[in-house]
């Protein structure tokens, strides 16, 4: 048995903007196989534009083409393959981008967010048991992060998902798979801030805002965030900042300095820029740890005066899905938002349909959005 259905099919990356001309994504019809072994067909309720989907647009990171993008979403499982236990159909789900095999040495130690058989899979446009569910005729289409969720169905490995509450609206339930991670992750456990700790955010983008709300959750004192764009640092203060600096035409870290007097305890990265890393990195004060969660350009050159990192005794760390394992820490992210601590839903700007995903593109380029909400 396949199923038909439409999706939003990327065959050309690097075309102009604005993508509401350009068309990079194309809503076509695609067939999917029934779910193999340890596999689940999903209807996907809803999908969020992340800004990794804008650079497999823009083709700042190559992927084995034709590709459907998407991988924050949720659904409702349709179909469930062979072997399949922890689901039936009917159930609630979010998708989650970086599959847990559950078995390689590192899901065994708890860190499923370093799963490699998971990133190779990722990397090969693939699932986790190999190969793609996805064809167009006799052309394979691949599956991005494992999941291609701006369609209507996607087919994914049963671990690429987490069960969601039944009374947690689907719009939500979709920022869990990687807006909350990436951000609030990042701050909860990559950074592991403490009550009293002060925080500086460099970018105040869907992740960055996302990482502000992780740290008022944590019980931050004094969280700075900074932004090139007026409106996100509005944006910022009507969801926690306590302090707001503009990057540009003066370099902002000197008003991080002043505000924090000499620097706070962590300043976490999340603009994907090496100019935004080196003002995370000159927040901190001695001994403080900087956090870098935004992609950069893989070809950015890049320096690090490491003598001063030595003298200044700083930490720098990379963090990847947050340093999360989806199975523990969903759940505990869902429950907060539940009992009202973690405000998530304030993280969504925009709901729009699969037939405008070009304009919700544009966007997210032109920073007017945090987190767009598509529906199929
Ligand atoms: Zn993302
Ligand atoms: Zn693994």
């Amino acid at each position: 048995m396949s199923l038909e259905f439409r999706a939003a099919v990327l065959r050309q990356p690097g075309l102009a903007q604005p993508y509401a001309n350009s068309h990079p994504l194309h809503i076509e019809e695609v067939t999917v196989s029934a779910p193999h072994k340890g596999e689940i067909l999903v209807r996907i309720a809803a999908a969020s534009l992340c800004r990794s989907d804008l650079s497999v647009v823009t083709g700042v990171r190559a992927w084995p083409l034709p590709i459907i993008p998407g991988h924050e979403a949720s659904g409702i499982v349709e179909e469930v393959g062979p072997g399949v236990t922890s689901v039936t159909p009917g159930d609630h789900v979010v998708l989650v981008f970086q599959p847990a095999c559950g078995v390689c040495p590192d899901c065994v130690s708890g860190q499923a967010h370093l799963c490699d058989p998971g990133l190779q899979a990722n990397r090969s446009g693939g699932l986790l048991a190999g190969g793609t569910r996805l064809r167009q005729g006799d052309v394979d289409i691949h599956h991005h992060m494992g999941l291609s969720a701006f369609a209507e169905y996607a087919v994914v490995s049963e671990h690429s998902i987490v069960p969601l509450p039944r009374d947690l609206p689907l719009d939500v339930g979709a920022l869990f798979g990687c807006a909350v991670m990436c951000g609030a992750g990042t701050v909860l456990n990559t950074g592991n801030v403490r009550p009293g700790d002060s925080v500086t955010i460099v970018g105040a983008g869907g992740v960055g805002s996302s990482a502000l709300l992780g740290a008022r959750l944590a019980g931050a004192e004094q969280i700075i965030v900074v932004d090139k764009e007026p409106q996100r640092l509005e944006f910022a203060k009507k969801i926690g900042a306590t302090d707001v600096v503009l990057e540009g035409p003066d370099p902002a870290l000197g008003p991080v300095l002043d505000l924090s007097h000499g620097g706070t305890d962590f300043a976490f990265e999340t603009a994907g820029t090496v100019e935004a890393f080196e003002t995370a990195y000159g927040a901190v004060h001695r001994g403080g740890t900087v956090v870098s969660v935004g992609l950069v350009n893989p070809e950015t050159p890049f320096s690090l005066d490491v003598a001063s990192l030595v003298t200044s005794a700083k930490t720098v760390k990379g963090s990847y899905v947050g340093s999360c394992n989806p199975t523990v820490h969903i759940p505990k992210y869902v429950a907060l938002y539940q009992s009202g601590k973690f405000p998530v839903e304030q993280l969504i700007s925009h709901h729009l349909p699969l037939d405008d995903i070009n304009t919700a593109l544009d966007r997210m380029a032109n920073n007017d959005a945090v987190r767009q909400i598509i529906t199929p």
